[in-house]
């Protein structure tokens, strides 16, 4: 767009001429003032044309009678009626050509070579009129037109010196004129979400969140305090601004911060398994096929965790052995089919022929000793 803000020019309100010719300069910025002046209804400019145009003067006398000042230290005026004033002279004309004169409004070197604008009031607590605003909106959209100015790159006074100036209720409001410029301008407007807000994009802010572990109570698309404290808890862990205000700074953090696993990990439960087969014909297909899938010495160390050995005996048991171990060697084996007589205890020729008869079985050394592989082969039969 091009400059269409109606500024009245220096000239036009009576300005005297500069002590001084300042310099021009290539600005960066757009600085935000108040004049820390009354609020209406006994602001200095009494809400009219004539009023501002006094105001206007009355600045200029006191920056260069009172501070010694070279010609007024901003920029431009903006007064309560949404009146737009040139204030150091020269000022109009160089913005309109993307240039800006030297001036002394900010306190700062880099802040004096981009142009101020003075808004009439004190914004400390004290809202602008819609009016006010607008005409704001307009200078600052001209300005970044035609200067090319990101409107990201409208700033408060604070900004750059330590001053309270443009009051708190005006430096809040900064975020949303830059996205009215922005709108003025026709540039993509970043979407800004904040308490008493409602709709999708709420719900879709509550989803986010949630999903990144930061609570914002029911995803009802209501932005209540709840919401708001989880934007704050979010921001704060995220070292962003914790102003509870969602703006482009913290979407992006909520959307480039990988979403935190919710769903359980989808590894397969073995002893749910096992239960399950338990009941079914295919165990032991089942089983057998696991098996095949386990290396051997997992199998092994499996076994030797779980399998119920009884303790081993004083081994090995062969002929002519007696007492407690061969009567439950000779038990052992009539369980697993093998006759060795009665469970006496002996260890006769009876015993010993089950002992071989059972190691054939097993494809083992037929001996009839009764060694560490026979007794644990003949135990997990
Ligand atoms: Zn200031």
């Amino acid at each position: 767009m091009s400059f269409t803000a109606k500024v009245i020019s220096a000239k036009e309100w009576g300005a005297r001429p500069p002590k001084q010719w300042q310099a021009e300069t290539r600005p960066l910025y757009i600085i935000i003032h108040h004049t820390a002046t009354p609020n209406p209804p006994n602001d200095l400019s009494k809400g009219t044309l004539e009023g501002a145009k006094s105001f206007a003067r009355s600045i200029q006398k006191a920056h260069m009678d009172g501070f010694g000042w070279a010609d007024s230290g901003h920029n431009f005026l903006n007064t309560t009626a949404g009146v737009l004033l040139e204030g150091r002279n020269g000022s109009l004309d160089a913005i309109k050509r993307g240039r800006c004169v030297r001036s002394a409004h900010s306190g700062n070197t880099k802040g004096n070579e981009s142009p101020g604008i003075e808004n009439e009031g004190t914004f400390t607590t004290y809202q602008m009129s819609a009016k006010q605003w607008d005409s704001l909106v307009e200078l600052c959209a001209s300005i970044c037109s035609s200067c090319k100015i990101d409107p990201d790159n409208i700033k408060g006074h604070r900004d750059f010196s330590p001053t309270q100036c443009p009051g708190n209720w005006l430096y809040s409001q900064l975020s949303r004129l830059r996205q009215d410029v922005r709108k003025r301008l026709d540039l993509p407007v970043e979407e800004y979400l904040k308490e008493g807000d409602s709709g999708s994009k709420v719900k879709e802010l509550q989803q986010v969140l949630k999903s990144r572990g930061f609570n914002p109570g029911p995803i009802d698309g209501i932005f209540g305090s709840g919401t708001t404290q989880a934007v704050i808890s979010f921001q704060k862990f995220n070292g962003i601004k914790p102003d509870g205000i969602v703006g482009p700074v913290t979407w992006n953090a909520l959307n480039s911060v990988p979403p935190m696993k919710t769903e359980p990990p989808s590894t397969v439960n073995l002893l749910e398994t096992y239960k399950f087969y338990r009941g079914l014909p295919h165990q032991d297909q089942a089983i057998a096929w696991l098996q095949t899938q386990i290396s051997k010495d997992d199998l092994e160390e499996f076994a030797q965790k779980w399998r119920n050995t009884p303790s081993l005996p004083f081994l090995p048991l062969q002929e002519g052995a007696v007492g407690t171990e061969v009567k439950q060697l000779q038990q052992r084996l009539q369980q697993q089919g093998f006759n060795p007589g009665p469970a006496d205890g002996i260890f006769g020729a009876g015993t010993k022929a089950a002992v071989i008869g059972f190691q054939k079985s097993k494809a083992m050394v037929a001996d009839g000793i009764v060694g560490d592989k026979t007794w644990t082969t003949l135990n997990l039969s």
